[in-house]
């Protein structure tokens, strides 16, 4: 669904992205691992156009192909955040505006679409992951399971062909993780095509189809989850992962 191909980026000095390249099949669920500081949030902030790489592609399939390291239009831009949604470690809800609000912004106001149409779906929504009577709250009256499960209903009103997950459940106390693993394991079982950066490697094990070790701003390892998690081919992997597992 999409490819991405010698994807680069530099923050100064430091080169965070030496060149990726990673493709995501439809119905794909990849888990992007790896150490702190290894670029993942990156990849995911350069596929949807919130970052702009220095250099590579980003294509979509029967969608846009932007290649950088030239110069890029807010058009192009635009047309990559059309086909992701990301849902974001701190949620970044709108806390001025409702649970109802924050998730209809975006096909009301960005994608134009008629306003009723967009409150049934954000309904129904909200009904799907319990949230139905919490629709006229405000962010801070909500758990922050409950804030997350907003984050991703945000992202699924969008209707796009990729969803993005960044480190979802590391900002949730501990018994609020299980909520929102769930939420996103259904997600999975839909067929919703799904990059995920996540420390919970078990649940990457559970859910992925596929999983991507990164570190020092490449990729070094990609595979079955069985494979990278549990008998891994290179040695920062293995380090990685028995810290973690
Ligand atoms: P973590 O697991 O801690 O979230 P990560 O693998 O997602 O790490 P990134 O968040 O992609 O890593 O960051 C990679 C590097 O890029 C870090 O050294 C970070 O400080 C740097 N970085 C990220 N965004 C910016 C920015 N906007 N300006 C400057 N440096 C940045």
């Amino acid at each position: 669904i999409v490819a991405v191909t010698e994807l680069r980026k530099s923050f100064g000095e430091n080169h965070v992205l030496k060149s990726i390249d990673l493709s995501v099949a439809q119905g794909q669920v990849l888990a992007l691992i790896g150490p702190s500081g290894s670029g993942k949030t990156t990849v995911l902030r350069c596929l949807n156009g919130l970052e702009i790489p220095d250099g590579g592609r980003v294509a979509f399939r029967a969608g846009p192909s932007v290649e950088f390291g030239r110069p890029v239009s807010r058009r192009q831009l635009a047309a990559l955040r059309d086909r992701s949604g990301m849902v974001f470690q701190h949620y970044n809800l709108f806390p001025h505006r409702t649970v109802l609000e924050n998730v209809i912004e975006g096909p009301v106001q960005v994608q134009k679409r008629p306003k009723d149409e967009a409150v049934r779906e954000a309904e129904d929504l909200l009904r799907r992951v319990g949230l139905q009577d919490k629709k006229d709250q405000y962010p801070h009256q909500l758990s922050g399971g409950q804030q997350q499960r907003v984050g991703i209903v945000r992202a699924l009103a969008l209707k796009p062909a990729l969803l993005l997950f960044d480190e979802p459940t590391s900002a949730l106390d501990p018994e609020l993780v299980g909520e929102v693993l769930h939420v996103i394991k259904e997600l999975a079982d839909e067929g919703w095509t799904m990059v995920m950066v996540t420390h919970e490697l078990a649940f990457a094990r559970e859910v992925a189809t596929e999983v991507v070790f990164m570190d020092g701003g490449v990729v070094v390892e990609r595979g079955h989850p069985d494979q990278v998690l549990r008998d891994p081919r290179e040695e920062r992997t293995r380090q990685f992962v028995h810290r973690l597992l």
